[in-house]
């Protein structure tokens, strides 16, 4: 059997004051090395020692001996908010009788194949322990993981799941290009708490989201010192929603072609000379619809703009107060609402214009994901009902 440990005591934090050994076990007597404490409830360092305690935690094994660690563990009294607490002991998890190197050995041997039995028997514990390390030692490594991959650029995006449990919430990787994780619903209620414990955010940069105030808040609360940016594709696509609705009061009846609702839509650049013509001699026919469509294509200018130095924003935030002012005026209570959004997302559209990045690959991923999600939930795919 190798389940000896050449290096005794391989835990950093601990300075090693005695060492009995008879046949059957090795007692190495620890005292931490740090001689502060640090309270839970205010983060106040103190030296003051309430009370101390020995807890015998079991380690490695010295060869074919168990190895026992005696620990002196302190109590400490916080001078500012008067709170007695146990310290942590380094390497070893709260309430833990064996050292974290221990168990994750014996996960280890037990994930290697080995029958469970036979590495119960080895490491001298119970089955159930083993069990109990594996889990243990499964959901360290999958914390490790999120850690490292928990998004620097974070992109957030709702999407509907399903009549029952409503909507959930993406959360996307767009530097990796790569979902993070799916979570049911969309307000505070459902993702406080996945925002609040999730490990790794504090590396997150920049959270990319449509104009979603209840996604502001949550990024505002949770991840604060995050840079919140507009997603392009959700901007443009509200303010043509809301210029098309102008125009059905317009003209009722132009707004239900079809080919000029597209014509409509798209970027001015990408219409041919010939389509172009063709739909400027139909905006004159009606007042009014000509300088709608112009309006339309000065905004649309100013939110495709990419990569802005930080020199050429000062004018853009004219030029955003100047489309707000524009659109106030205009008398078209669409028009007033698109306002509105604006102004309360002036500083996120601004900062749009000096990314690259969209949101747009959350979107693309859509269709992929809802299948995913639904087996992750348990659901069964909608498209294969009826077919089983
Ligand atoms: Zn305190």
């Amino acid at each position: 059997m190798k389940n000896s440990n050449s290096n005794l005591v391989d835990l950093g934090g601990y300075r090693q004051e005695k060492l009995k050994e008879n046949g059957k076990e090795l007692r190495v007597f620890l005292k931490v090395k740090s001689r502060l404490g640090y309270c839970p409830c205010c983060n106040k360092k103190t030296r003051t020692v309430y009370e101390f305690k020995f807890r015998d935690i079991r380690h490695s094994f010295w060869f074919d001996r168990p190895s026992i660690l005696v620990v002196k563990q302190r109590r400490f009294k916080c001078n500012h908010c008067k709170k007695r607490f146990w310290e942590r002991l380094p390497g070893i998890a709260q309430y833990s009788r064996r050292t974290e190197t221990f168990r994750k050995q014996i996960a280890k041997r037990a994930l290697e194949g080995h029958d469970n039995k036979l590495v119960a028997k080895d490491f001298r514990v119970g089955q159930s322990t083993v069990l109990r390390d594996i889990k243990h030692h499964s959901k360290l490594e999958l914390k490790k993981k999120q850690d490292k991959y928990f998004p620097v650029v974070l992109g957030i995006d709702e999407h509907h799941f399903t009549k029952k449990k409503g909507f959930a919430t993406t959360f996307c990787d767009l530097k990796r290009r790569k979902i993070y994780d799916v979570r049911l619903g969309r307000y505070e209620s459902s993702l406080g708490n996945f925002l609040a414990n999730v490990r790794g955010k504090e590396r997150t940069k920049i959270v990319v989201m449509d104009l979603s105030s209840s996604y502001r808040d949550l990024i505002q609360k949770y991840i604060p010192w995050a840079k919140i940016v507009t997603d392009r594709f959700h901007v443009v696509r509200l303010t043509i929603q809301k210029f098309v609705e102008v125009w059905k009061y317009l003209d009722p009846s132009g707004r239900g072609k079809r080919g000029l609702v597209s014509l409509f839509r798209r970027h001015h650049s990408k219409l041919t000379e010939i389509q172009e013509l063709k739909f400027r001699k139909y905006l004159k026919s009606k007042p009014g619809l000509e300088s709608l469509y112009d309006f339309k294509n000065e905004i649309h200018d100013f939110l495709r703009q990419k990569n802005l130095t930080r020199k050429k924003m000062k004018h853009q935030i004219k030029r955003l107060g100047h489309i707000i002012e524009d659109l106030k005026a205009s008398k078209f209570n669409p028009m007033i609402t698109l306002a509105k959004t604006f102004e309360s997302w002036q500083e996120e559209i601004l900062r749009m214009l000096r990314f690259s990045r969209s949101n747009g690959i959350t979107e693309g991923f859509h269709t992929k994901m809802e299948k995913i999600s639904r087996i992750a939930y348990g659901f069964g795919s909608p498209s294969r009902k009826g077919t089983n």
